[in-house]
């Protein structure tokens, strides 16, 4: 498989979304999003401007909106997915004819620098033997200088996000890689983005060191996909656009019922079983609950009847009941906000060792993270077994 920044960022959001989109090559029944298609068409709208620039000729500020909204009405298709109900395609495409606007406003001539390539592919190596490669496509490359070279990526995202999160990210870092690799006299490579939402720009250099951290985890997440076999969903704020929400087990059985008339929704064996299941867990709920409250009861009333007839053991049909009664210490629990100190405390009197006990539940959860020599050693301790729980979540 050729690999992109946007596979790779697709496994790590959702592992069975990389399967259907990649392995299986499903076609989604349904359009991409509304946000997805403005993207695109401002993506084009920008692509042709600098065509334009780089064949000298002049493009007014109208000319490029007509061309936008020539594109627009073009590509639309009632099918494109809406997930912000409340807004329209209208909405959207005004969005963009406003990014536009503003853009064209800040950088108009565009002649800030040469144009290297415009939607252009690179491939990316990460290791001598070309075992591991990349493909993207960078958005505009420019050169500023001798040995200078910027990178620039155009976003529609509706927020702009802050710095500190776009120096992680991997995207234009891994471009400049190829950069750096194929141009013979680059020095120095700029990261820039163009956050259009908010007309705002974010620029970012890349140590030697970064890019080569970088090329480490990226070949270690290839690693990761190609020993995949599970491909698990993985259920984010993220689904509400995704493309196979029809298919994946986690909304299937939602999406199939939703729009069903209410007797056809109650014939349903999965909406009767769930149905049988809440009622039943309600009705456990309630008996246990007035169950514990006898008992509470019954309790005070055998400490009341001890106390009155000056014994510790109360004679039954099968048990005897034998009241205990000790005062005990407490320390502060686990959420405690005197733990802290209290484990000081025990660390400094070295008690920890003889008082601690190792929490075989966090390992399990954190099995996957800890490093290879570890859990080489773990493995022939560990028992694979098989959880089975129902969540109930109330409908909104
Ligand atoms: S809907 Fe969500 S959980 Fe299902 S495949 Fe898509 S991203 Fe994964």
């Amino acid at each position: 498989m050729i690999y992109s920044h946007s596979r790779l960022s697709s496994f790590e959001q959702c592992p069975l979304k990389f399967k259907y989109r990649y392995i299986d090559l499903i076609k989604p029944k349904v359009q991409q999003s509304v946000e997805a298609f403005m993207g695109s068409m401002v993506h084009n709208t920008l692509e042709k401007l600098y065509k334009d620039v780089k064949f000298k000729k002049e493009t007014s500020v109208e000319e490029m909106i007509e061309y936008y909204n020539k594109i627009w009405k073009e590509n639309w298709s009632d099918s494109i997915r809406i997930v912000r109900k409340e807004y329209k395609e209208e909405n959207f495409r005004k969005m963009g004819d406003q990014y536009l606007r503003d853009y064209y406003k800040r950088y108009y001539p565009f002649t800030d620098g040469k144009i290297i390539g415009i939607e252009k592919k690179i491939m990316i190596s990460l290791d001598k033997e070309g075992k591991y490669q990349l493909q993207g496509f960078i958005d505009r490359l420019m050169s500023t200088g001798e040995g200078e070279y910027e990178i620039h990526d155009y976003k529609t995202n509706i927020e702009v996000p802050q710095v500190e999160y776009m120096k992680k990210d991997r995207q234009l870092a891994l471009y400049s890689i190829a950069i750096l690799e194929k141009y013979q006299d680059a020095k120095n490579v700029k990261l820039i983005w163009h956050f259009l939402s908010g007309n705002k720009e974010i620029v970012i250099e890349k140590t030697n060191e970064e890019l080569e951290k970088l090329k480490t985890d990226i070949i270690e997440l290839i690693d990761k996909v190609e020993s995949e076999k599970e491909f698990k969903h993985k259920p984010s704020a993220l689904c509400g656009w995704c493309e196979f929400k029809d298919i994946c087990p986690e909304w299937k059985h939602l999406i199939k019922t939703e729009d069903l008339e209410p007797n056809k929704f109650l014939e349903d064996s999965g909406v009767d079983l769930v149905n049988k299941y809440v009622e039943l867990t309600d009705n456990k709920k309630e008996i246990l609950e007035k169950v514990d409250k006898e008992i509470e009861l019954v309790k005070e009333a055998i400490i009341k009847f001890c106390e009155r007839e000056n014994v510790t053991s109360v004679n039954g049909s099968d048990y005897i009941s034998r009241i205990w009664v000790k005062d005990v210490s407490k320390f502060p629990g686990k959420n405690d906000d005197n733990r802290p100190e209290l484990n000081k405390i025990i660390k400094e009197g070295n008690l920890w060792a003889e008082l601690s006990e190792l929490d075989t539940f966090k390992l399990s959860r954190i099995y996957d993270t800890l490093p290879a020599e570890i859990t080489k050693k773990l493995d022939g301790l560990r028992k694979m077994e098989r959880i089975e729980r129902i969540y109930l979540k109330q409908k909104k």
